[in-house]
């Protein structure tokens, strides 16, 4: 089985601020182990390979108030996926409200071969459906990312970095990205936990172009979030928003998934088949 974690975060970390980097650190024991990763692909593709992971997706998104994060974790995270396209899956973004030109940077992520486009709205203070009051960038982003086959991860639920707004993280606004854009493939994140998870699962039975994505639910609790998680596995891709605070290890997470008490097809569906389906090679 090929077993793809969809949002591992990977980050030029000398671009973080000081508060969020803070957060990082003192959440975390190795953390020289994640400074490596961010340095050296090949020492991230070893981890996987100790761990039985075949592919990670490296989440990396501009948000330059909250996290520090500008346009240069784009070219960033395509020059580190070149060591092995095949297993390193490059995630990028344009910010709505800090980009001069949203169209030329969306054309410059599909020149880029950018598999994934990030939307956090509680670090990019905006929600997700914006584009109805106002914020005209966020349609040009959704359709340049439906019309180029580009899933787009909008992160939903809580987030506990110092800047972050969580009132953005209400999934419901996901509603209207998915009516107004039913050929873009959204992948929500962390399915609205630990607050609207109800929200959540409905859009995702509504929305045949909805996807969720398990990352940031301990697996341990995932049914007691997700009772009903077997009707929709064939659009569920496991995550693990591996080295966030709250996250030691992937391998924990991969190990505290497989226990869970699913049919085993059940469970190479969200470990494996729907991201293959989802990036395909
Ligand atoms: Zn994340």
């Amino acid at each position: 089985m090929q077993i793809t974690d969809c949002h591992i975060h990977i980050q030029p970390v000398d671009m973080f601020k000081a508060g969020p980097l803070e957060v990082m650190k003192k959440a975390r024991g190795h953390y020289e182990d994640i400074l490596e990763y961010c340095r050296s692909p090949k020492a991230l593709l070893k981890y996987l390979d100790s761990i039985g992971v075949e592919r990670a997706v490296l989440i990396n998104y501009v948000a330059p108030e909250t996290m520090g994060f500008t346009h240069e974790v784009n070219q960033w995270v395509a020059d580190y996926c070149k060591e092995n396209p095949k297993r390193l899956l490059s995630c990028g973004s344009v910010h709505p409200r800090h980009s001069l030109n949203v169209q030329a940077e969306m054309d410059n992520l599909v020149r880029l071969g950018i598999r994934l486009i990030k939307i956090h709205p509680p670090h990019q203070l905006l929600y997700a459906n914006d584009y109805l009051n106002g914020v005209k960038e966020l349609e040009t982003i959704y359709r340049a990312a439906e019309a180029n086959g580009i899933p787009v991860m909008i992160h939903t639920g809580t987030s506990i970095f110092p800047a972050a707004r969580n009132k953005f993280g209400d999934p419901i606004y996901l509603d209207d990205v998915a009516v107004d854009f039913p050929k873009l493939k959204i992948l929500m994140a962390h399915g609205g936990r630990p607050i609207w998870m109800h929200t959540a699962f409905f859009l995702l039975r509504r929305h045949k172009n909805v996807h969720l994505d398990i990352s940031g639910i301990p697996p341990k609790i995932l049914l007691k979030y997700f009772p009903r998680v077997k009707e929709i596995a064939h659009k569920t891709l496991f995550g693990t928003d591996f080295p966030s605070p709250g996250i030691p290890t992937i391998e924990q997470n991969l190990e505290q998934f497989k226990a869970l008490e699913l049919p085993e097809q059940v469970k190479e569906q969200i470990l494996s088949k729907t991201a293959l389906e989802m990036w395909p090679g």
